[in-house]
């Protein structure tokens, strides 16, 4: 089997297989199947990159749920801090509901914690995180709600289901690690 791939001119290499990856997933949905059963949770999915982690996590939950999607834009802004994000599309109907975000990888865990302050806003009466990748010794600020987490991995860029180099990649069925 070719396991490496050229995205953009760079190579990767094989990391988690398709296989690998749906397996974790059922085992994901199984446990919160459990931990939900009969609070209709409401699951708010991370655009772009969990577009694929939240269709396969989806079709395994047996819950009764609703589910949307926010996107984080940052921009270069004026302030003293540099940067100013956004999340765009976030549902104004959390208040009281048992939140599930849905996220492809945490990283610094900085655009985590940027969102749950925004879902904080809005009284929700439980807030879990469940990402599909990630990488430990990247984070740089506590997440006490990390409930959910598919796989740890090193702290190296990944592409494929979901994630993207610079545009390219998301279609890859398999996880890579840049080589
Ligand atoms: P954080 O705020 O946790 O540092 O980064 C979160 C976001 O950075 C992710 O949602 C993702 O868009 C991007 N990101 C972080 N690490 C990687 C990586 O290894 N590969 C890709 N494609 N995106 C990453």
């Amino acid at each position: 089997m070719e396991t490496n791939v050229q995205v953009h001119n760079k190579e990767f290499e094989l990391l988690l297989e398709e296989d690998t990856i749906a397996k974790r997933i059922r085992l994901m949905a199984i446990q919160l199947n459990v931990d939900y059963e009969n609070r209709n949770p409401l699951f708010i999915a991370v655009l772009n990159g969990s577009f694929l982690f939240m269709a396969d996590l989806m079709k395994e939950i047996n819950l009764p749920c609703e589910t949307e999607f926010i996107k984080v834009a940052s921009y270069h802004g004026t302030n003293s801090t540099g940067s100013v994000k956004d999340a765009l599309g976030m549902p104004s109907n959390i208040k009281g509901r048992d939140i599930v975000i849905v996220e492809d990888i945490i990283d610094t865990g900085l655009t985590m914690q940027y969102i749950l302050s925004e879902i904080a806003k809005q009284e929700p009466a439980s807030v879990s995180v469940c990402t599909l990748l990630f990488k430990p010794d990247a984070l740089k600020v506590e997440i006490p709600e990390l409930n959910y987490v598919g796989f740890e991995i090193p702290n190296e860029f990944v592409v494929g289901y979901g994630l993207d180099y610079d545009g390219l990649g998301r279609n890859l069925n398999h996880i890579y690690r840049a080589v």
